[in-house]
């Protein structure tokens, strides 16, 4: 019973705590139960808030036996990667430098989560600050891929998608960008939605790069992703880049997909994003994918986007640049971390030097002097200045495309999950896992990335962009999708992951 609850989509464990059929606190129960068993092997989690989400769950339960009517997934626990400021509950955006930071304040989203009457279950492992393709920058472990833990989740938010694939979570909350939604999704079989830029409050997410970073759903269907997206979604006052106008409907978009019909949907294949360097399976699975929406009725023609081919360039200039601002925060005064200087007095310059050297790691370090670089005097013009421009051109693609189709598709990542260690001294090799996510950051519209079959027994995913504020397209054509696969694969993708090892259980004899 316990294990079922935990394989079951929040759609279906809202249904049944609303029906009476379970209790929040038996749905809590049997994921913090299941993250006891499998997080040993998986790591997914850096924080379990036991009692914050069991709190919560008796809270729900208390109020709807008094007959209080509730918000959609009211009762449904919900983990949140570590880069979203949680009240009382330590947030570390998977850096030294914040290891102690409690915070004082809930980010928006938190907020929404807390509103809707969903459980926290902790804070999952991602790349230290979001940089990374594969959750091993992280300062306090790798997390594994539960298809086969001796490969990378993808990051930067792998915790997120590990938890959701590993049924610790049947939701989770990402960030993304430049693909730490979609690319983690890809990788572990999961759903991951970028919505479109401003759609989510950014009000206590610790920034990375202001002018691409978005929050998103993680789960395991279209159904679920769209749930999660009403919730978090909408405008936010504190947050001056949120979108005005109302979130589109997102469920309803999900279930007239999940009819399986996309009769009169035009869909754009890029043609810059289905090219060399794709795993040959990746490829296979995409094309495949593609005859199953033409059987369905849409209308699939070959787009060009040509300044695609320089977006992941401008990326790498324009995020470092934004990274070395956003980060001269963290100074050793104010958050976290403070380290003594050996080398002198205690000045000001000596404690922010000893805290950043000891409190940031590797990638964090080569970005922010990339950034700094790329923004100094006499280099701005030629670097951040061009990569901007680049930027307009892409956004200019973007806009061309969108008048021919409704939405564009692509392989997700290049290639399945990659073994640890494989690809951490070479960051150029780690860059080009997002060549095909980085470019709707850069233009702001909306992405999801949908589980698309397996290549050697790994997941692959299918990506979907649609014109800002258009989220709905992507849910349209994501369930539409989802349900012509699982036609094909006789159930859910997850269903074929290979069992976890799970600890043993307290008490027992070895
Ligand atoms: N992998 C990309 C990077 O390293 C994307 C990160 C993200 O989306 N947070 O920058």
């Amino acid at each position: 019973m316990a294990a079922d609850l935990t394989r079951r989509s929040a759609a279906d464990l809202a249904q049944a705590l609303r029906s009476g059929e379970v209790s929040s606190v038996e749905v809590t129960q049997a994921h913090l139960d299941r993250i006891a068993a499998v997080d040993g092997a998986v790591h997914a989690f850096l924080h379990v808030s036991t009692e914050d989400a069991l709190a919560t769950a008796r809270d729900v339960d208390a109020r709807r036996a008094a007959g209080e009517e509730l918000p959609a997934l009211a009762g449904v626990p919900v983990a949140v990667k570590d880069v979203v400021v949680t009240k009382g509950m330590p947030t570390t955006a998977g850096s030294r430098i914040l290891s102690g930071w409690v915070p004082p304040y809930d980010a928006t989203l938190v907020e929404r989560l807390r509103a809707a009457g969903m459980p926290i279950l902790g804070k999952t492992n991602m790349d230290e600050f979001a940089m990374g393709s594969s959750t091993e920058h992280s300062a306090y472990g790798d997390t594994h891929n539960p298809w086969d833990l001796d490969r990378i989740p993808g990051g930067s938010g792998g915790g997120s998608a590990a938890a959701v694939a590993a049924f610790e979570a049947p939701l989770a909350i990402g960030t993304d960008t430049g693909g730490s939604i979609r690319q983690p999704g890809a990788v572990t079989g999961t759903v991951g939605v970028k919505p479109t830029y401003g759609g989510v409050s950014r009000y206590g997410l610790i920034a990375l790069a202001s002018s691409l970073d978005q929050a998103g759903p993680v789960t395991r269907t279209v159904l679920d992703s769209a749930l999660l997206h009403e919730v978090i979604g909408g405008h936010d006052p504190r947050d001056s880049t949120s979108l005005a106008e109302p979130l589109p409907d997102v469920v309803g978009a999900a279930r007239l997909g999940l009819t399986g019909d996309l009769t009169g949907v035009r869909v754009g294949v890029v043609r810059e994003l289905d090219g060399e360097g794709y795993q040959a399976g990746v490829r296979d699975r995409f094309e495949e994918s593609l005859d199953l929406l033409r059987g369905a009725g849409a209308e699939v023609v070959e787009v060009s986007c040509p300044h695609f081919d320089y977006a992941l360039a401008a990326y790498y200039l324009i995020l470092p640049s934004e990274a070395s601002s956003n980060l001269a925060k963290f100074d050793g005064m104010r958050f976290g971390l403070r380290v003594e200087p050996t080398d002198g007095p205690a000045t000001a310059e000596r404690v922010m030097g000893a805290t950043r050297g000891a409190g940031f790691g590797d990638e964090v370090k080569r970005r922010i002097i990339l950034g700094t670089y790329a923004l100094s005097a006499g280099y701005y013009d030629a670097y951040y200045g061009s990569a901007q421009k680049v930027r307009t051109l892409i956004q200019r693609d973007f806009a061309a495309a969108f008048e021919q189709v409704d939405v564009l598709v692509s392989p997700t990542a290049p290639t399945t999950a990659f073994k640890l260690g494989e690809k951490l001294d070479d960051p150029l090799a780690m860059y080009l896992n997002d060549v095909a996510t980085i470019p709707a950051n850069l233009a702001g519209v909306p992405g999801m990335s949908v589980p698309n079959g397996l290549v050697d027994g790994l997941p692959v995913g299918f990506q979907i962009l649609a014109p800002a504020r258009a989220d709905d397209r992507l849910y349209r054509v994501g369930a539409a999708l989802e349900t012509l696969l699982e036609q094909r694969w006789g159930g859910p993708l997850l269903a074929q992951a290979p069992e976890l090892p799970t600890a043993a259980p307290e008490g027992s004899q070895p």
